[in-house]
């Protein structure tokens, strides 16, 4: 772990040395899947099973087979303990509430010439969702993706999920049956995306796909791109955590380690005022790792990833923050909103003492889905809106067009666009 102070001289140069930490360290595999997408185009299912056979460590016997059935969906959600499924349930009632409220509405005006102007909201026909990891794959990464499909309405929404060894995760069928996913396949990685991408004779092509993966997983999205919407490519995951001297440093360093143990390029930052309590919460990662399962990963990132910086005032953590725009960010402050009002980049942030992130990844209602790698600067969480999409319209009539056309006329030659210029001279009579 590092320790930062601002008001050390050579802060300027480790903030940006931590700004810059390469955590990615995903391998080049372009080649690799552009073999595989181009055998998925030019094969389709008999590749889809060949591959499946190569990666996943079992034959489907034909095409019908890497189709989860409707009675494998309901034999999986029966084995459901009521804890768990209660649990479901509840945090899709609270995920698609949420969804749900996000929903924008149609935009018309009339303006001063006469035109009628409008935007209209619409969703995307069909939609396919990747579950990576086959039997650890995460029910709540399904109801995060699928819930706001539904949410905007979208009506065919597919899910591809490997399925190691041919067996499947029950708590991932019951998510998929409970978010509305309308067909499951057990396929993976790249051949996956190009199935959903491209289609084959089983599989009905969608139009965006979404989901994380393995680095077949993601580069076969950025190659399917164009072709289909994708959503983010998405790097290791991150938090940062102000907190101030009242909390219990248990809770912090906990939080600190939730994110931590994700896998050992993730990265845990604490920003505090209080070099003391600062130290608390050090101690206490160092106790907490002593007892968690995840302690090797959730050690490892915390060591090469981790940091403390110490800052004079929450005016200062907030633009570190700005800097950092990280993918969650805590605050564990007295006055967490007038905090928050200063941080203009960050995925998704949790305020007050009681409200950790985790609630954030199960529970709480906005998506889990989030911009990292300090791509918050630019970009945001999943949510409805990148399952709609927006058609504007305009109408005119005769005494309209004659107030706006003369300058639609003169742009149009100025470009050396005659016919453009023409299609409207000519309705006015010119
Ligand atoms: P995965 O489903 O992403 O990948 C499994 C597939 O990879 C296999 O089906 C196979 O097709 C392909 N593959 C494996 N080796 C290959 C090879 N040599 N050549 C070609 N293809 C190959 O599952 P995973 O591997 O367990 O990875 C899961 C990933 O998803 C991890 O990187 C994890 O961090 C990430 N993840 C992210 C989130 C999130 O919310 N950001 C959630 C869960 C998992």
């Amino acid at each position: 772990m590092k320790r930062l102070d601002t008001a050390s001289p050579d802060f300027p140069a480790a903030f940006a040395a931590l700004l810059d930490e390469a955590r990615d360290t995903t391998a080049r595999v372009d080649s690799v899947v552009a073999g595989i997408i181009s055998d998925v185009r030019a094969r389709g299912d008999a590749a889809l099973i060949d591959l499946t056979a190569r990666f996943d460590g079992w034959t489907p016997a034909n095409a019908a087979a890497l189709r989860v059935t409707p009675e494998e969906i309901e034999a999986a959600d029966a084995r459901i303990d009521a804890e768990r499924r209660a649990a479901l349930n509840l945090a899709a009632e609270r995920i698609e509430a949420f969804h749900r409220a996000q929903l924008p509405h149609d935009l018309e005006m009339k303006d001063s010439a006469g035109l009628t102007l409008g935007m209209r909201w619409g969703a995307i026909d069909a939609v396919g969702i990747y579950v990576p990891g086959g039997k650890a794959a995460y029910p709540s990464s399904v109801l995060m993706n699928a819930i706001p499909a539904r949410a905007a309405g979208v009506p065919r929404i597919a899910m591809c999920v490997p399925t190691p060894e041919g067996e499947l995760n029950p708590l991932v069928l019951a998510a998929a049956k409970r978010a509305g996913v309308t067909e499951i396949f057990r396929i993976g990685g790249a051949q996956a995306i190009a199935a959903m991408a491209w289609g084959t004779a089983s599989i009905a092509p969608v139009d965006r796909i979404c989901g994380p993966g393995n680095a077949y997983v993601a580069e076969a999205k950025r190659q399917v791109f164009g072709r289909v919407g994708i959503d983010s490519i998405a790097g290791p995951s991150e938090v940062v955590v102000i907190a101030d001297a009242d909390n219990d440093p248990r809770h912090v360093a906990v939080d600190l380690l939730a994110q931590a143990e994700h896998d050992e390029s993730a990265q845990s930052i604490l920003i505090a005022r209080d070099a003391a309590f600062a130290d608390a919460v050090a101690t206490a990662v160092e106790e907490e790792l002593k007892h968690l399962p995840r302690a090797a990963i959730a050690g490892e990132s915390w060591r090469r990833h981790g940091a403390v910086i110490l800052v004079r005032s929450l005016d200062e953590a907030a633009d570190l923050t700005n800097r950092l725009a990280p993918e969650h960010l805590q605050l564990m402050v007295a006055e967490p909103r007038a905090l928050l009002a200063r941080v203009r980049h960050a995925g998704a942030a949790f305020l007050g003492r009681y409200c950790p992130e985790a609630v954030g990844d199960y529970v709480a209602g906005p998506n889990h889905v989030l911009p990292t790698g300090r791509t918050a600067r630019f970009a945001s969480g999943l949510s409805v809106y990148d399952f709609l999409k927006r058609t504007t319209w305009v109408e005119a009539d005769e005494a309209a067009l004659a107030v706006v056309g003369p300058a639609a006329v003169a742009l149009g030659e100025a470009e050396g666009l005659t016919a453009h210029a023409r299609s409207v001279a000519l309705r006015l009579g010119g």
